[in-house]
């Protein structure tokens, strides 16, 4: 991360770097989040409640030190002297945290006044700070400042509250913020927001799909983005390139905006491909379809020529709420998207929740992150811990799958145990459905699984045998085969999908899917990058899913590709064992063809 531009007074242009994890260019008014404002709940504490109160504080307390280790991580890439203020700053927040007259006053008016935590929060922070304001002091009223903004993050961290204010933004903002969720994000509305910036966040995270599937563009792992910026300054965002001008001149806003055309005129010519197969060269018929974040980017898939919905990812359904969704309510999206697809294939996927995406209403079920929450009581897992969740969404794709076809995707699968289950589980719903005479699919829908741990391909052969189709999820399987946190930009630069490990992975798991004649599809980010569409196919395989907006771009590749030369050259890739030299010649390749 760096800084330029010779300019440091305010209200002059800088730029700062950061990752471009959606692409596109948004010029607006900066809109600077701190969260907005919070209800601060408050209730009495029942006695033989107040240990379990004190823990929920310690919970709270936890994420927001981890939070400003973070953060402090990120500063230290800063220039010199920023770099040394923002630790100090970062440094004085966490002393606040760490047995302070804050944490301690906190714990004795749960206890002593059986207060909930957030009000305890609230009032050891108004009191606090009202004594720095009374010493007439500058530099303690400063201090009595930092103490309400750690509050702050306190109370957020207590009330799980999305960045609510979100929804609320002027026209045309670009909004800049600590970090963002994927469920805030969600909150974002395209026509109303230009883009969004984070100093936290990595290129493979959900926050950075859910961008994508909005077509915001973005920028996130931004070093110093909230100490540089005003609320209301002029604010270019460039997500392909990753950088954030603040203030810009006159002659860089006329640049970024001629830009935006170009890339807006490339977009209108790929949509001309909308109605061509995507076939090679040598005839070949390729399969693409779309990955959905939101119900609402089924129009998008349809107008980019989508032969079906390849992963439907169900979490949209179980964000920014406080409720689980019944059967009825999923039953009546998953008809939608089955009917709005007129007879093409929708794939949709139980709820994975957890990691960098855990749903408020769920958090309570998993009984807290855990120290690895990636490795955590997540995705199937929590399925099958509490039936309530997988019965609901059986059930709903059981009645969903008798208006169309449509597919049942199990996610983090890792042992065929697992597999067995959830088959048990879709009889005993169809049975009782059938019992209430509910229409429902019957057959009941082809039941397919991630390939998305590492064990789960080398056993693939195992989970070939008891499921109906494979789905490659290349995002968790690059994070889990390289031990890199797919959401934190500290490591995005590890993050490779060509490293030979990955690419053996992807291999073995086709190879295991065509021997046992079952579909496998890859629906993971790789799948809409044109660079590695040749590779792909070369390795065998014939089903892409990918975000809406990236089909145009993978279906150019596909036309213009021979598929006899890209198996052959896939052949020479995977006897590499360094990833610059697969590199190369898959960008050699790429150049030829
Ligand atoms: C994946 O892991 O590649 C995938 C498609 O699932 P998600 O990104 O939702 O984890
Ligand atoms: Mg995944």
């Amino acid at each position: 991360m760096r800084t330029d531009d010779a300019a440091d007074k305010p209200g002059s242009e800088r730029v700062l770097h950061g990752l471009g994890v959606s692409p596109g260019i948004a010029v607006g008014p900066a809109f600077v989040s701190d969260g907005g404002e919070i209800a601060v709940p408050e209730y009495r504490v029942a006695a033989d409640c107040v240990e379990a109160e004190r823990e929920r504080f310690a919970g709270a307390l936890a994420a927001s030190l981890k939070q400003l280790k973070k953060l402090k991580g990120k500063a230290a890439a800063l220039p010199d002297s920023a770099a040394e203020e923002m630790g100090y700053l970062l440094d004085a927040h966490i002393a606040m945290l760490t047995n302070s007259r804050l944490v301690r006053g906190v714990a004795r008016r749960i206890a002593e006044e059986r207060v909930n935590a957030e009000r305890a929060v609230q009032m050891e922070i108004g009191e606090i700070g009202d004594r720095f304001a009374a010493m007439g002091d500058a530099y303690l009223a400063a201090r009595g400042e930092d103490i309400r903004v750690v509050g702050a993050r306190l109370i957020r961290n207590l009330t799980k509250t999305p960045y609510a204010a979100l929804q609320h933004v002027a026209e045309g903002a670009v909004i800049l913020a600590e970090e963002l969720t994927p469920a805030d994000t969600a909150l974002m509305d395209p026509r109303r927001v230009a883009g969004f910036a984070a100093v936290l966040g990595g290129p493979e995270g959900h926050t950075a799909i859910m961008a994508r599937a909005l077509g915001l563009p973005a920028v996130l792992g931004v070093a110093g983005l909230l100490t540089q910026v005003a609320p209301g300054d002029t604010v270019i965002l460039d997500g392909t390139e990753g950088a954030v001008v603040i203030n810009p001149r006159r002659e860089t806003i006329a640049r970024y905006e001629a830009l935006r055309e170009t890339l807006e005129r490339e977009v209108r010519q790929l949509s001309r491909l909308r109605r061509l197969p995507a076939v090679t060269r040598d005839a070949v018929e390729i399969t693409l379809q779309a990955n959905l974040e939101l119900p609402r980017e089924l129009e998008q898939a349809l107008a980019a020529g989508a032969q079906g919905l390849g992963l439907v990812r169900s979490e949209f359904l179980y964000m920014n709420r406080e409720d689980l969704p019944d059967e009825e309510e999923q039953f009546e999206a998953y008809r939608g998207l089955v009917r709005g697809m007129g007879g093409r294939p929708v794939t949709i996927r139980t709820l994975d929740v957890g990691g960098d995406k855990l749903a408020a209403p769920l958090a309570d079920m998993q009984g807290g992150e855990g120290a690895n929450p990636a490795l955590g009581l997540r995705a199937i897992r929590l399925s099958l811990r509490d039936r309530r969740l997988l019965d609901a969404q059986l059930g709903a794709m059981l009645r969903a799958g008798a208006e169309g076809p449509m597919r049942i995707l199990l996610p983090m699968i890792s042992s065929v145990d697992e597999i067995r289950k959830v088959r048990e589980a879709l009889a005993q719903v169809a049975r009782r459905l059938k019992r209430r005479g509910v229409k429902i699919a019957d057959p009941p829908p082809p039941l397919g699984v991630m390939i998305e741990i590492p064990g789960a391909a080398l056993a693939a052969d195992a989970l070939a045998a008891e499921s109906d189709f494979f789905a490659i999820g290349t995002n968790d399987l690059i994070q889990y085969t390289l031990a890199i946190d797919r959401s934190d930009e500290q490591v995005a630069h590890l993050y490779n999908p060509l490293h030979p490990a990955v690419l053996r992975l992807i291999q073995f798991a086709v190879e295991a899917a065509l021997r046992a004649r079952i579909g496998v599809s890859l629906c993971g980010e790789m799948a809409g990058d044109p660079r590695f569409t040749a590779l792909l196919l070369g390795l065998g395989i014939r089903d892409l899913s990918m975000a809406p907006g990236k089909i145009g771009r993978v279906k150019q590749r596909v036309r213009a590709l021979d598929l006899v030369a890209a198996t052959r050259r896939a052949r020479a890739i995977m006897d590499q064992l360094d990833d610059a030299r697969i590199a190369s010649l898959l960008d050699d390749f790429n150049d030829l063809a």
